[in-house]
């Protein structure tokens, strides 16, 4: 272990504060009302108001981390009669689609490349071949290619064709401006550790609540039932069903406050543009390519083609790297050899001037 600490530029966990750090040295007791009606009932409420003004929205939270909780959601919300439509552009679809076939959930999955936005024309097609598709799923942000995938095309087609809506906005959520009942989503899946900018531990859900309360005995987990846990929070105050990650959530209400004090969503997500378009402009001057146009960039996390070099080494410019203080991200696109670097986290525009410097020096095959 290194003594010195650096900077995640990674999709998460990512860097903290230290005082959601700080959070977390209290020890509380999962029973008691301070941290039940405290902390965990005043958590949901904040979820759903970033989430939305509307009041027909719960939010239930849940342990482990971000895939818990989309298995939580595919295994509680689909009946036996339903069909999955899955769209599938990165490693966080293609879960999902694996996940659908180790639950025996009926699914099509809608494969779109990992390059390539999901064509809503072709989209469109499948619906109306297949009458049976009554839930569509997608991933908001894909972080595989860092892709921002067409949320509000996506969102218009459910709605006009009466699907319900499932959305994977991990690395998305308290990042991106975004309202979910204007949408029409009615699930909504974000973790902790992700852009609200606590620490891993527990993934959240933001349920239309007339759908959530139609999912009762349909999970085919017991520890995933989303329905189950949501009722537990509901009638004992905050209470999880199980043990609760008690530090994590006091970091996370921390995170909340400090997500306020920034100015919401919409200062957090000016601060992450701000960072990735610095990221990008500086990277194309010391001679990258991102692997994406850049149209279809998030703000959140981007993918850069490897140097051509024979002597290129990921693992060689990585360790150099994080010796200056920065710790980036290997690709996971199959087609393609990349490196990712995330910019979301306490991560600020001056930082990203100094990850710049950093690159400069660790670029060891141009010399
Ligand atoms: C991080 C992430 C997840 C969840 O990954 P975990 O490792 O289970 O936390 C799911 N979907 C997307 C798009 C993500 O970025």
């Amino acid at each position: 272990m290194s003594d010195h600490n650096y900077l995640l530029l990674t999709p998460g966990p990512l860097t903290t504060s230290k005082t959601v750090k700080q959070a977390m040295l209290f020890d509380s007791c999962t029973w008691d009302e301070d941290y039940n009606l405290g902390v965990v009932q005043s958590i949901r409420q904040k979820l759903v108001a970033l989430a939305t003004p509307s009041s027909g929205y719960t939010s239930v939270l849940l342990q482990g981390s971000g895939s818990f909780a989309v298995e939580g959601v595919l295994g509680t919300v689909i009946g036996p009669q339903d069909k999955l439509l899955i769209i599938d552009n990165g490693a966080y679809g293609a879960r999902m689609v694996e996940m659908a076939r180790l639950m025996d959930i009926d699914h099509h999955a809608f494969h779109c490349g990992e390059v390539n936005e999901p064509d809503t024309l072709a989209l469109e097609a499948v619906l109306k071949n297949d009458a049976r598709i009554s839930h569509i799923a997608m991933v908001h942000c894909e972080t595989t290619t860092g892709m921002l995938n067409p949320l509000h095309k996506v969102a218009g087609l459910a709605a006009r064709n009466g699907k319900t809506f499932i959305v994977d906005a991990m690395s998305s959520f308290g990042g991106i401006p975004l309202d979910v009942d204007a949408l029409g989503i009615d699930f909504l899946i974000s973790s902790a550790n992700k852009c609200i900018q606590g620490v891993p531990g527990f993934a959240f859900v933001i349920a239309r609540r007339c759908e959530l309360e139609k999912c009762a005995g349909r999970s085919r987990s017991l520890s995933l039932d989303l329905y189950a846990q949501w009722r537990c929070m509901e009638e004992h105050a905050g209470k999880w069903r199980f043990t609760s990650p008690t530090h994590t959530v006091l970091a996370f209400a921390q995170a909340l406050h400090e997500l306020e004090q920034e100015g919401g969503i919409a200062a957090r997500h000016r601060r992450y543009q701000a960072n990735q378009r610095r990221l990008v402009a500086g990277m194309r001057a010391l001679g990258f390519t991102p692997l994406l146009d850049e149209a279809l960039h998030s703000p959140i996390i981007t993918a850069f083609y490897s140097p051509e070099a024979q002597t290129y080494r990921f693992a060689e410019f990585y360790q150099r790297l994080k010796q200056q203080g920065f710790v980036i991200y290997p690709g996971k696109v199959s087609q393609n050899d990349c490196f990712r670097i995330g910019n979301i986290g306490e991560i600020y525009p001056q930082d990203i001037e100094r990850l710049l410097d950093a690159v400069g020096q660790s670029m060891y095959w141009n010399r």
